[in-house]
């Protein structure tokens, strides 16, 4: 059985995650999409300015380094992402988490779900066997011709990545300009890889089972071309849905699950945190979410060892 287990890894949840391992818990992330980060990744792009100590940060850099942070004490925190809470059920003494591949006992509940979940953007009418919508195992695509879709970071990267087993990757994207690095594009040129910017797909040829070619139209002149295709990975962004709290049977309003000041639901053993959690003047922000997490971080290790004399300063924690 585990101390805690935290629902959800956007940035809350990883920070977290890194505070519950320096405090020696023993926990679990849990996360539905295959992407850390959370809303970060919804504006990878943009500048926020008030992260303290940061005049400037990208919204991914922040997702980065708040995921670096957390890896230091991955080995007492795992993380376990693609996987969907679906029921938390209380116990006498403990708590079952059910998500859609497992089930998990836990002493403590941290709720860091943002109060929605994040899901690729599926295209419809694109529904084939070999339409993927995140990657699990590059080597599955070994010696095949791949066409990439999309113009962001996450597009450019898994196209670079895709480079070292495929046979060819063909990034195409609907507009002239990407969002994603500039580097990173000129990496994925660099070590072979092909373009098509201002293509969109209007056609798909298929065996019943698989996309065997994509038909391509250039936006500026209406050429049509033929891409013959072994799989099609798709990378158009995440959309977010909202969670019903109601089957959960915990108290919440209209911005997120009600908390005392610890972070504490009306289900004893259950915490809120960051734009999960909602009480009198809440702000939907990080530096906010940050606060929360060492509150109740800091009330879950008391429940857990009342006996225990923690140290108040990481400093301290880490010796
Ligand atoms: C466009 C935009 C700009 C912003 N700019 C700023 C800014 O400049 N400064 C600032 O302070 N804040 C800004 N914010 C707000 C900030 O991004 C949020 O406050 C922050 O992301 C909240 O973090 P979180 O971890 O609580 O939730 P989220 O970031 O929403 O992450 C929650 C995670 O939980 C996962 N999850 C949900 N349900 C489940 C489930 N059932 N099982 C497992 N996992 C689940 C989700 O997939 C997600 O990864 C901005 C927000 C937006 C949309």
């Amino acid at each position: 059985m585990k101390d805690l287990i935290i629902i959800g890894a956007g940035p809350i949840g990883l920070y977290a995650g890194f505070c519950a391992g320096l405090r020696k818990l023993d926990g679990m992330i849990i996360e539905s999409s295959y992407e850390t980060g959370g809303q970060l990744a919804l504006y990878a792009e943009k500048d926020i300015l008030d992260v303290p100590g940061f005049a400037n940060i990208k919204a991914k850099d922040l997702g980065d380094a708040l995921f670096k942070q957390y890896q230091t004490h991955q080995k007492d925190v795992d993380i376990h992402i693609g996987e969907d809470v679906l029921e938390i059920q209380k116990k006498v003494d403990h708590f079952e988490i059910i998500t859609n591949k497992n089930k998990y006992l836990s002493k403590k509940v941290l709720i860091a779900n943002g109060g929605g979940k994040f899901s690729p953007k599926q295209v419809e009418g694109l529904e084939a066997d070999n339409v993927y919508y995140h990657i699990d195992d590059v080597g599955r695509f070994r010696n095949q011709d791949i066409a990439v879709l999309g113009g962001g970071d996450s597009a450019v990267d898994w196209a670079i990545a895709l480079l070292n087993e495929a046979k060819s990757v063909t990034l195409i994207h609907r507009r002239k300009e990407f969002r994603a690095h500039q580097s990173s594009l000129e990496e994925f040129i660099k070590r072979g890889g092909k373009i098509l910017a201002d293509h969109v797909v209007w056609e798909y040829v298929s065996n019943g089972k698989n996309i065997t070619s994509l038909k391509l139209m250039c936006n500026e002149d209406h050429c049509e071309r033929a891409l013959k295709v072994d799989a099609v990975c798709i990378f158009f962004g995440l959309t977010k849905t909202k969670v019903d709290y109601a089957p959960w049977q915990i108290a919440f309003d209209q911005k997120g699950i009600l908390v005392n000041q610890e972070m504490e639901s009306s289900i004893k053993g259950i915490y809120a945190v960051g734009n999960a959690a909602s009480y009198n003047g809440k702000q939907d922000m990080l530096t906010s979410g940050f606060g929360e997490v060492v509150t109740a971080i800091g009330a879950i290790n008391f429940a857990l060892h009342p006996e225990q004399k923690v140290p108040k300063y990481s400093s301290l924690m880490n010796k």
